[in-house]
């Protein structure tokens, strides 16, 4: 008898097989510069942080998080409604948090954990993440990080870092699906939901369901529940990654950034981030104050109007994944100087400079 699939033709019929799932799992710890295999998440990257809330929280748990942005702010109710004790650190939306506030925090509230958002594509900040998980590995915490924002945008090796859960999705700085993401998960992280009595288990929020075999021994069947096209979509997508090269992924969007500031700059219109130092490199944020032009109530292009309570008070140049590239910022530079009534062509002069043409 022969194993060949029937409908040979239409590869949404044939079931992943067990060879794509160890390479789709082999890429993303590539991606993610870890020795572990990240659990393959069967839906959109908040699938995947919802899951890591549900899996941590527990009565009896303090965790201390961080909120720079809307996504912070609902990781901290979901922690809440797991029953943890749960303390914020929150900033105004135009900032991002300091590793010293952290730390201070840790010092007074005790928590055994931290969460917090690495990148925050509606606010256009990025928290120094690196210095933020040196000040919890101080205080032995466990670690947990939406990464969602950052992968391929920025730095994430997950294994130097040390850093215990990581959520990823594609849909970003990736170019790639959105029905599949994935969470990076370490041993000590494997131990803190195995000792929760309150972490999910035969639920679609259960990371301790995805848990693969134990270290070294491949995985004898596919994971239930991946989402067959979404997760073939994906390995392409990673493949384009591995070929245009990870580094140069995070340039490109590094590049897109710079000349975003630079062509807002000589159109006289500031960003909405107050430290240049921790902007994002997905998304650059307009201060919207002062230039009632900027007032858009629809998206045009990769100009987007502020979510929920940030409408009104800022435009989001959305220049990430295939918009991360000169072109998708030039004509989101023109979209703004018309909205200003003002000459674009210093402002395309400033962005060509920055990618060097
Ligand atoms: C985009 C994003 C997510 C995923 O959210 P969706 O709105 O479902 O795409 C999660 N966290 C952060 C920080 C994000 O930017």
């Amino acid at each position: 008898m022969s194993q060949e699939p029937k409908n040979r033709g239409f590869a949404g019929f044939v079931p992943l097989s067990l060879s794509e799932f160890e390479t789709l799992t082999g890429q993303l710890s590539k991606l993610l510069s870890t020795q572990y295999a990240p659990v393959i998440i069967p839906g959109e990257a908040i699938l995947g942080i919802e899951a890591m809330a549900a899996g941590i929280a527990s009565p009896g748990r303090k965790i201390l998080n961080v909120v720079t942005g809307p996504y912070g702010s609902l990781f901290g109710k979901w922690l809440e409604r797991g029953g943890a004790e749960v303390v914020q650190v929150e900033v105004p939306f135009d900032e991002v948090v300091t590793a010293d506030e952290i730390g201070r925090a840790i010092e007074r509230h005790k928590p055994c954990a931290l969460s917090f958002v690495q990148a925050e594509v509606v606010t256009g900040g990025s928290n120094p993440a690196e210095d933020i998980l040196k000040a919890a590995r101080e205080f032995n915490l466990i670690t947990v990080m939406d990464s969602v924002s950052a992968v391929g945008g920025e730095a994430l090796p997950v294994d130097a870092w040390g850093v215990d859960f990581v959520a990823v999705g594609a849909q970003k700085a990736l170019a790639g699906p959105n029905g599949v993401s994935a969470v990076s998960i370490s041993p000590r992280g494997w131990d803190f939901l195995e000792s929760n009595a309150h972490a999910p288990r035969n639920s679609i929020l259960s990371l301790l369901d995805l848990k693969p075999n134990e270290q070294g021994t491949a995985p004898v069947r596919v994971p239930p529940n991946i989402p067959t096209l979404e997760a073939r979509a994906l390995i392409s997508a990673l493949a384009r990654v591995e070929e245009e090269g990870l580094e140069q992924v995070i340039r490109r969007h590094e590049r897109a950034a710079a000349s975003a500031i630079a062509g807002i700059q000589a159109l006289g219109i500031a960003p909405w981030q107050k430290d240049s130092r921790y902007y994002s490199t997905l998304t650059t944020t307009v201060q919207i104050a002062g230039e009632p032009g900027l007032r858009i109530g629809q998206p045009i292009g990769i100009v987007a109007p502020g979510d929920g309570e940030l409408f009104g008070q800022l435009l989001r140049i959305n220049h990430f994944g295939a918009n991360a590239c000169r072109e998708s910022v030039e004509e989101a530079i023109r979209t703004l100087a018309g909205l200003v009534n003002r000459d674009p062509e210093p402002s395309v002069e400033a962005i060509k400079k920055v990618w060097g043409e």
